[in-house]
């Protein structure tokens, strides 16, 4: 009978340790980049977007931060901070973020990580109606935003595959 409470606390002890260093690589993984939590689950669908179309985005190699601030102007919606000696860093206008839509949010931390991740510069072209042809435009005065629901997956489309 106490042989086998020993052998049992044995399995429980070992079992603990296994959930341990599990759990302790999963945090180590997570820590490599700052994300705020509001802006992680974008970070995420980035990922399967990117893997959707053939293109693997790997933020434990290239590690981008995800910052909400208020230090930015009221112009600016967001911005990527390149740094040669720290992981490239996206920056949300908080306050923009918090009066906009899923929808809008979902393309301004997109077109981000697009200059963050993806190296992407601006692209204005438009087509015959003026809508602009990427989610990379420079601002909504250089071509109309058509961004939406119904054409999100040619946008994503061209954001990922734009190289190839
Ligand atoms: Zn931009």
């Amino acid at each position: 009978m106490i042989f086998r409470q020993l052998f049992n606390w044995h399995h429980f002890f070992l079992l603990m340790a296994f959930f341990l260093i599990f759990s302790c690589q999963k945090e180590s993984r997570i820590t490599e980049a700052y994300v705020d939590d509001e802006l992680s689950q974008l970070f995420d669908q980035f990922v399967q977007e990117g893997l959707q179309r053939g293109v693997i985005i790997d933020f434990v190699k290239t590690p981008v931060e995800g910052f909400l601030d208020s230090s930015l102007g009221a112009s600016v919606t967001g911005q990527c901070q390149h740094d040669s000696n720290n992981p490239d860093r996206v920056l949300i206008n908080r306050s923009y973020w918090n009066r906009v839509t899923e929808l809008q949010k979902e393309f301004l931390v997109f077109h981000e990580l697009g200059h963050c991740y993806l190296q992407r510069s601006h692209l204005d072209d438009k087509n015959d109606r003026g809508e602009c042809m990427s989610i990379m435009h420079s601002s909504s005065s250089a071509c109309e935003n058509a961004y939406s629901l119904e054409t999100r997956a040619s946008y994503l489309d061209e954001l990922f595959n734009s190289n190839r």
